[in-house]
């Protein structure tokens, strides 16, 4: 039997990774699994097939390395986007994460900084401290929004060569207005990172940051078909910039890092958009539910354009985490104080989180 004989700490660790922990939500197979802001609904029948027709096909060349430029895939995302985008303002790679690790492999590194308004996503600073960059934290104001006057005041104080905007923000649910982009660009000596994982749940008539890209080459608008497009599990991000942005991420990626498959499952996918889509609608009148509910039973839910609700009023939040897990229902303590993280599911999901945290009483119970 081969025996584990040291310890993390024993190996030749780079310094900077020391005492880090890794991301680490919980996945536990309970019935109900609102906990990582997951499309719970599954990808639809005919979808799937035209998907896998995709994929069966590309298996038969895949003993060739794939397109590296990946240009089906970035056309593919150019049309979905919109606003006079073409194949050379996208970029892709295995979901945003490694989108955003690209981006701080070419603008961050050592020596360098990155800046987020905290609470804001926590793959933020892991991400950021893995190129051996440093991470800076700003605040926030009155439930969690930014104005662009203390926003573009805390960047220039902070002289970051990278700020991430997360709109709308995880875990909090809270709009970003385009003025914020703005003066948050002007005030930045580098790129400026507009993370819109949650884009497709925001009022149909709010305005994307990708309206400001002509004529802002530091700034950079990434999405990922994990959320709204119910393919967290293909591992597909992407972003629009640029020609030049995509020209410094050549340099850092693998050769050949989308597979072939990947390439064909979501070139598929998005061929099928409205359809992958036609849950959001479904998913925000849940999400509008599950905040009305839970504000009936007294607690404070905060306003969110996103998937998920962040609410407040919950008197033990590690207690109150458990005693729903004990009643199969998976949601998220997302740090925050007498506050947790659900997603919204579907409808009979979303009714078993609500009726189990009636069940618990007041407050969540006192554990
Ligand atoms: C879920 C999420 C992502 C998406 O991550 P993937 O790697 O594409 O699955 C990115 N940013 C935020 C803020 C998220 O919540």
């Amino acid at each position: 039997m081969f025996k584990v004989s040291v310890r993390l700490d024993d190996l030749p660790l780079r310094n900077d990774l020391r005492g880090l922990t890794p991301y680490g939500a919980p996945q536990a197979p309970l019935p109900v699994a609102l906990n990582v802001n997951e499309n719970t609904h599954p990808v639809p029948e005919e979808v799937a097939d035209d998907i896998l027709d995709s994929i069966a096909r590309a298996l038969r060349e895949v003993n060739r390395y794939p397109d590296r430029e990946f240009t089906s895939l970035r056309e593919g995302f150019a049309d979905y986007l919109g606003h006079g985008l073409a194949a050379d303002h996208i970029w892709a790679a295995n979901g945003s994460n490694e989108v955003l690790q690209h981006l701080l492999q070419a603008f961050g590194g050592p020596g360098r900084t990155a800046f987020g308004f905290a609470p804001t996503y926590s793959m933020y600073p892991l991400l950021t401290r893995a190129t051996g960059a440093a991470y800076v934290n700003g605040t926030r104001g009155v439930d969690y929004a930014l104005t662009p006057e203390d926003a573009a005041a805390q960047v220039d104080r902070a002289q970051p060569d990278i700020v991430f905007l997360c709109a709308p923000n995880n875990p909090t649910g809270t709009p970003l207005g385009l003025d914020v982009i703005e003066a948050v660009y002007d005030a930045a000596p580098g790129m400026v990172i507009v993370d819109e994982a949650y884009q497709e749940f925001a009022p149909r008539d709010s305005r994307s940051a990708l309206a400001l890209l002509p004529d802002r080459p530091r700034l950079v608008v990434s999405r990922t078909m994990s959320k709204a497009f119910a393919f967290a599990g293909a591992r597909v991000g992407y972003l629009a910039a640029d020609p030049a942005v995509i020209d410094a991420l050549r340099l850092v990626r693998l050769p050949y890092h989308l597979s072939a498959l990947t390439q064909a499952a979501a070139t598929a996918a998005l061929r099928h958009a409205p359809a992958m889509l036609a849950m959001v609608d479904d998913i925000v009148a849940q999400r509008d539910r599950i905040s009305a509910t839970l504000d009936a039973l007294g607690y404070q839910p905060f306003e969110s354009w996103t998937n998920f609700v962040l609410f407040s009023g919950v008197e033990d939040p590690a207690s109150t985490w458990q005693a729903l897990y004990d009643r199969g229902v998976l949601i998220r303590d997302v740090g925050i104080a007498h506050s947790l993280r659900v997603t919204a599911g579907t409808a009979e999901e979303s009714t078993a989180f609500l009726d189990a945290l009636a069940a618990l009483g007041p407050g969540g119970g006192r554990g």
